[in-house]
């Protein structure tokens, strides 16, 4: 079979499903296959599986799946036969006859122009026009190591010294502009960038995608000119080093993001290779996507004041509805994280970073802090803005806790104060949402960026396979028997017969005999063995149990405390005392941090 004239089955074989897929999953081993989360649907558990012998995929959650052709078909939103071309050109292959694909052909030009571009640049960092751009670095601090890793280059004051160069490459002038690397003028071009230091932006896949170039005179303007936006960069989709700060993501299972190309480089060199940044833009929900499917939580680390940290605030919802946890690092006035990991170490950065507060704590810091010292009118407006920041997290535990915290700093040693403080902000949160609800949908700001936070239940339960295939697991293995169903309980089941299995099971246990299907089998009431039967033959490979089961453990615990959340905060509703409160809160956060105990285990999913 042949499209666009490629041999299907040679890309087939020549392809590494792992390596095409890995760019845009976060992949982990589990048993004889890898899973990630999902890319095609909002998940937190992952459910996308990827077997790397036969070369297939399958998302349990959304049910998308099938080979690799179909696997680029959806993540670069193409056609089959885009895809099939694009696979073809990324292994190499030719295809047998010429394929039509003017576009594909334009993208890999510009990609190679890029890399051309690069190395230009990167051989002008060392000849003596270079040596500015060359100082400037060294007295940023910035080592010979990084200064090539991360490729950076000097593009020379001239008016066309890259448009000649690129010309002796066979990349014409007009080629140069599509690259946004060149404009045109009168009788000719002229190169973008001119006299600065320049940074090479790459994609996911590592390949040069723009430049970003700082001014190196004081009169330069602007300080920092990057690409314009072409068919290979939009700014708003890339974050600077990510195809380098991926696998210490997956290992540090977060990411550090700043706002600038040396912050990065800093962070990178000081050991915080988990760190990106942005391009002169905001945080975008497509950020927040690329990063949700790598990371569980975002540590900012903005300068103090600016402009990045107010957006990302407007961002809130965006990470509430990806359900990254977002902490935000306080960067000493008038430093930047570079300045931090430079003077003061990476340790101290490091610190910074220990210490970040949740964002809607550091928010409320920030607003408090405008109070001190305040006139009564700006100290009641402080209350307004605090209690709507708290108004904007969803009703629940963490609201209640910030609810206390906010109480406690206004009311510092007084329980009085505290206690009337606390009723002051009730009041004005339940007059707040009374207002939004009477106002109708109309009244709902719309920030920037804002999505539909809801549409997802917190955790999708599979439950009842989760169950059986535990339950097989455990029929099979003994010693998983054993080892796991102490853990358990009866309720954590389902179904009555299910719940009859498993008491036969904790029973022989009890017993010191041996669990097996017969052993259970005898066990049992008649009219238990037929989903006994069931639960014996179904699929779960014996080489797979032992993570299964381990997984499904988890799962089954951590549903049984969601589910004794839902009654806590019920009676939380209830409560009549402040102390009932603090002593169901207390249950919750109790519960809550069982929860992330199993989570920070990391093998959630489903078997
Ligand atoms: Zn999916």
């Amino acid at each position: 079979m042949a499209a666009g004239g490629y041999d299907l089955e040679e890309i087939r074989q020549r392809a590494d499903i792992v390596e095409l897929i890995s760019p845009h999953v976060a992949l982990r081993k589990r048993g004889k296959r890898l899973v990630g989360l999902c890319p095609f649907h909002q998940e937190r558990t992952p459910s996308f599986t990827v077997d790397a012998e036969t070369g297939l995929w399958h998302c349990f959650g959304c049910k998308a799946g099938g080979d690799l052709f179909r696997f680029v078909e959806m993540i670069e939103k193409v056609t089959f036969a885009e895809a099939v071309e694009h696979l073809g050109r990324r292994l190499g292959i030719a295809p047998r006859q010429p394929a039509d694909a003017a576009r594909q052909r334009q993208r890999d030009r510009l990609l190679e122009l890029h890399e051309e571009a690069a190395r230009f640049f990167q051989a002008q960092l060392q000849t003596r026009p270079g040596k500015k751009a060359l100082a400037y670095l060294e007295h940023r601090g910035v080592s010979s190591q990084a200064i090539e890793d991360f490729a950076l280059g000097y593009a020379p004051n001239s008016w066309d010294s890259l448009l000649q160069a690129m010309e002796k490459r066979g990349f014409p002038g007009q080629e140069l502009v599509r690259a946004g690397l060149a404009a045109p003028r009168e009788g000719g071009f002229y190169d973008r960038f001119r006299d600065r230091l320049l940074f090479p932006i790459r994609d996911a896949g590592g390949r040069v995608v723009a430049f970003g170039g700082r001014a190196l005179s004081e009169d330069q303007t602007p300080k920092y000119l990057n690409s314009p936006e072409t068919p290979l960069f939009q700014k708003g989709r890339l974050l600077y080093a990510f195809d380098r700060a991926r696998r210490a993501m997956d290992e540090a299972e977060r990411a550090i993001v700043v706002e600038g190309y040396l912050d990065v480089i800093a962070c990178h060199e000081g050991g915080f290779a988990e760190t990106v940044a942005t391009m002169g833009t905001a945080l975008t929900a497509d950020h927040v996507e690329v990063l949700r499917r790598r990371v569980p939580q975002l540590v900012l680390a903005f300068d103090s004041d600016s402009a990045g940290l107010a957006a990302a605030l407007r961002a809130r919802e965006l990470f509430a509805a990806a359900g990254l946890s977002v902490r935000v690092v306080t960067v000493p006035e008038g430093a930047d994280p570079d300045q931090v990991v430079r003077n003061q170490g990476p340790e101290a950065f490091g610190a910074l970073i220990a210490e970040a507060l949740p964002m809607i704590e550091w928010e409320l810091t920030r607003i408090l802090a405008k109070a001190e010292g305040a006139d009564e009118r700006a100290r009641m407006e402080t209350f307004q803005e605090a209690t709507s920041a708290l108004g904007r997290l969803p009703a629940g535990v963490e609201r209640e806790y910030y609810i206390r915290w906010l109480a406690r700093q206004w009311g510092s040693d007084s329980a009085e104060r505290i206690a009337a403080m606390e009723s002051a902000v009730r009041d004005q949160l339940a007059r707040e949402s009374a207002r939004k609800g009477g106002g109708g949908r109309r009244m709902k700001r719309a920030a920037p960026g804002e999505e539909p936070v809801k549409k997802q239940a917190p955790g999708r339960l599979p439950v009842g396979r989760l169950q059986t295939g535990l339950l097989a697991a455990f029929l099979t293995e003994g010693a998983l028997a054993a080892r796991y169903a102490p853990k358990l309980e009866p309720e954590d089941f389902t179904t009555e017969e299910q719940r009859s299995v498993f008491a036969a099971i904790c029973r022989l246990l009890d017993g010191g005999e041996a669990v097996t299907p017969k052993a259970v089998l005898a066990e049992l009431a008649p009219e238990a063995r037929g989903v006994l039967a069931e639960i014996a033959l179904s699929d779960v490979p014996p080489e797979k149990a032992p993570q299964a089961a381990e997984s499904a453990v988890r799962r089954l615990v951590e549903v049984r405390l969601l589910r004794g959340e839902t009654v806590l905060r019920q009676r939380l509703e209830q409560a009549g005392s402040a102390s009932d409160r603090e002593a169901i809160l207390r249950e919750l956060n109790e519960s809550r941090r069982q929860r992330s105990e199993l989570a920070g285990q990391r093998i959630v999913g489903e078997t």
